[in-house]
């Protein structure tokens, strides 16, 4: 595990300890960049912008990001393995999901790139002959990428492509649980002849170390950040101080609303993934849903059974936050009803030692109980029933975030009515997760500051720049 800076591997600062989550065993070292390791990457990112990257053309760069995604595709088997390692994730996710959706991000960014308009104006003048307006986009500079836990791979080049699609220099700062497949990236890139500086690569934790030091660096012109809504907090009061632009893509607590008159098999099957995909460990998992009364015990009484029924799921990332996500069930279990799991799972092998959480459904617990208010990122869904639309809407629409959500329903016009009224930045019709890379990706409320995807990506990484030439 290593750092890459201005194109070369570099080993400094004190390691700590890299523990794997399905044994809960330590199994090798990363090195926590010293504050001086970070300074000399965002000077060699601000350095590569004066080199020949900044005048490369777009047609270059998008020829590069798909160097970059053969790259990975060369490599995927190394990328599926240091995926599950740093994860604990089973491979079938990591090979079907995260890996080749790094693939994707670079290649959809190449081609949108390739696509890309630019607009002109022609402005009237008092002497009848006119002015040619035109914008022209240019790089924000040199960016600061800093990625959480769950999806490393996925999230890292979510962000690291656009801004380079659009010549940024990126300073990277992945999860300090989950380096690996950071550390492959940088060997794709330097492999793939990317200019030294122009992407770069630091490890450690945020508060008091790499992700503090980078986002607070004067010369870092923009942070685009996933992670905690808390740290996007963080974040932000730092970047207010130089008044640099932030992307954030933050936390969630997302509903699901099921209504009678949804095909259930549909729908209890999509809540299995939507709530138990890499054991609720992606931002966009459903951790509540509200069930129409005709058919809550149906439907809970499915859930449960399914739950109970899942196996080959991993664990959570790391001991503190298995714990966290246990407080949450003890808390529940005393104030409401279990439906399935609740506990840790016994393997009687060496995933015993490892942070598993069983897959659990709740019920019964009032709306302001901590277990229905605070995000989990973990197996754990709470059910509640509802009686009108209304009431479903007001249900789902409470509390601080807005990231994602679900509706179940068979009505056509219910889906249109309800789908745009939910205060979320993506809603999902009986299906979850079903994502198109050209489509705004991101949260309202507490779960994000402005839109990842397509031509959004673009225009958050790139500055549009007004010339006006009188005719
Ligand atoms: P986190 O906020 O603890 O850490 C995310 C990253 O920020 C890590 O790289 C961490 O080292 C760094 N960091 C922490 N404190 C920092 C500071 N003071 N300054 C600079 N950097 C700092 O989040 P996490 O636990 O890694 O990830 C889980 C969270 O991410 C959940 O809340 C989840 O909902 C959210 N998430 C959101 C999305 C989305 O698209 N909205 C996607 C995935 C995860």
């Amino acid at each position: 595990m290593r750092h890459y800076v201005g194109g070369a591997f570099d080993a400094s600062g004190d390691p700590f300890p890299l523990v794997d989550p399905v044994h809960g065993r330590t199994v090798g070292e990363v090195p926590s960049a010293p504050a001086a390791l970070v300074d000399r990457a965002v000077r060699a990112a601000r350095e590569a912008l004066r080199g020949p990257w900044g005048s490369w053309s777009p047609a270059d760069r998008a020829r590069m990001l798909h160097r970059v995604a053969d790259g990975i595709e060369r490599r995927s088997r190394e990328f599926v393995a240091a995926e599950c390692a740093d994860t604990g994730k089973p491979r079938e996710l990591a090979s079907t999901v995260d890996v080749p959706r790094a693939v994707a991000n670079f290649r959809a960014y190449a081609d949108l790139l390739a696509g890309r308009a630019e607009r002109s104006w022609h402005t009237a003048t008092r002497d009848g002959r006119g002015a040619l307006n035109y914008t022209v986009r240019k790089p924000l500079g040199v960016v600061a990428v800093i990625s959480p836990w769950n999806l490393p791979l996925l999230l890292l080049t979510w962000k690291v492509a656009p801004a380079l699609a659009v010549g940024n220099t990126v300073v990277a700062k992945p999860s300090e649980l989950t380096p690996g497949t950071a550390c492959l990236l940088a060997e794709v890139m330097a492999d793939c002849g990317l200019p030294a500086g122009v992407f770069n690569l630091v490890h450690g934790p945020g508060p008091g170390a790499a992700g503090q030091w980078l986002t607070e660096h004067p010369e870092v012109d923009a942070i685009a950040f996933t992670g905690e809504s808390g740290t996007g907090s963080t974040i932000m009061r730092a970047a207010a101080a130089r008044l640099a632009p932030v992307s954030f893509e933050l936390g969630g607590k997302n509903a699901g609303l099921v209504f009678a008159d949804a095909d259930l098999d549909r729908a209890v099957a999509g809540t299995v993934r939507s709530a138990f995909t890499h054991s609720g460990q992606v931002c966009l998992c459903t951790e509540r849903l509200y069930v129409e009364r005709p058919v809550f015990d149906a439907f809970a009484g499915r859930l449960a059974d399914a739950a109970r029924r899942l196996d080959g799921y991993g664990p959570m990332i790391s001991a503190a936050h298995r714990d966290k996500v246990l407080g949450h069930l003890t808390g529940a279990a005393a104030d409401g009803k279990v439906l399935a799991g609740g506990g840790v799972p016994v393997f009687g092998d060496d995933r015993d030692g490892g942070f598993f959480v069983e897959p659990t459904v709740l019920s019964g617990l009032p709306e302001d109980h901590p277990a229905v208010r605070e995000e989990i990122f973990g197996p754990v869904v709470h059910l509640a029933p509802f009686d009108t639309e209304e009431e479903a809407l007001a249900l789902a629409n409470a509390g601080p975030y807005g990231l994602a959500a679900t509706v179940w329903t068979g009505d056509l016009a219910r889906a249109h009515r309800v789908a745009p009224a939910l205060d979320v930045g993506i809603a999902w019709v009986n299906t979850w997760n079903l994502r198109d890379l050209r489509t705004p990706f991101g949260g309202v409320k507490a779960s994000g500051i402005g839109r990842e995807g397509g031509e959004h990506s673009l225009d958050f990484f790139s500055e549009p720049m007004n010339v006006c030439v009188k005719l």
